[in-house]
């Protein structure tokens, strides 16, 4: 999943209930529903683990 500014790696990011996708290169923060239409699998996955967080 990259960065749609800089095209570094987005990380994700769990702050308390919320989690976010963090970009390693410029550190810019998208909420899921930003980037919803763009996941790739691995974060996807990733993602899966979170579910439970993300739908409460
Ligand atoms: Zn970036």
């Amino acid at each position: 999943m990259k960065c749609r500014k800089c095209s570094e790696k987005l990380e994700v990011l769990r702050q308390c209930r919320r989690i976010r996708l963090r970009c390693t290169g410029c550190n810019k923060e998208y909420q899921i529903h930003e980037v919803a239409s763009d996941l790739d699998a691995e974060t996807e996955k990733i993602l899966e683990r979170y579910t439970v967080i993300i739908y409460d």
